[in-house]
């Protein structure tokens, strides 16, 4: 990593291993630690860019808060504590119909979010079809929303912003600001952070396998542990 590395994180499936639920992720001992040792090191210029609420990663890292992006780069929180939320779309009738495409089918959850929602799988795997074209109906009537895949889940959420937006903000901003931005992801919402941080002559890595815009690339979570002690 170099030493004057502006550091940007996912969280699941990069920092953390999924489990089930969404709820249910467990954050390794020492992590909050190791994430800690690393933002001293980088004069405070790590950032957790997240598509979780800002609260969940609080909650995982406690009693620590970083500088973050939560909702996919939708709520802004600066290396000062203060929060820059987003206009809040109104999605009502979509989540209603969300829940009743649920209900009906036992396994497929609703991940509730601030103007946005996912439709989660993973315990009905044989239903991704129908929750992808059912969430594909709701984006196509929607202008300002946007279908994003993520791993065993769809979700709807607003066309504008995205962890690329958040990582240029975070950058405009000390102390990220005339540092070398790194970004590490693991899924399709992590190509816009890859993409920013390369085009801004940074290092993009990708964590597991799939297509990636990333030129490096880390195998699991486990790896990114072992890479970001490396740089201590
Ligand atoms: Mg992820």
């Amino acid at each position: 990593m170099p030493d004057n590395a502006a550091l940007f994180l996912d969280f699941d499936g990069t920092l953390a291993e999924f489990a089930n639920r969404p709820d249910a992720v467990v954050v390794a001992p020492g992590l909050a630690d190791l994430l800690a040792s690393l933002q001293a090191k980088l004069d405070g210029a790590l950032a957790i860019l997240s598509g979780r609420t800002l609260d969940e990663l609080d909650n995982f890292l406690a009693p620590l808060s970083f500088p973050a992006a939560g909702n996919h780069g939708r709520d802004l929180r600066w290396s000062d504590g203060s929060v820059e939320p987003a206009d809040i779309p109104d999605i009502s009738l979509e989540l209603e119909r969300a829940e009743d495409f649920a209900a009906s089918r036992p396994g497929v959850l609703v991940e509730k979010k601030a103007g946005a929602f996912a439709l989660h799988y993973r315990e009905a795997p044989h239903h991704e079809d129908a929750v992808r074209d059912f969430m594909q109906s709701l984006a196509d009537i929607r202008d300002d929303m946007a279908l994003m895949p993520n791993k065993m889940l769809f979700e709807l959420k607003d066309a504008h912003s995205n962890k690329g937006a958040a990582l240029h903000a975070h950058m405009e901003r000390q102390p990220f600001v005339v540092r070398t931005p790194v970004f590490i992801g693991d899924d399709a919402n992590d190509e816009p952070g890859i993409e920013a941080a390369q085009n801004a002559g940074g290092i993009g890595i990708k964590v597991g396998p799939g297509d990636s815009a990333a030129r490096h690339r880390l195998d699991d979570v486990s790896a990114v542990h072992l890479w970001l002690r490396s740089a201590l």
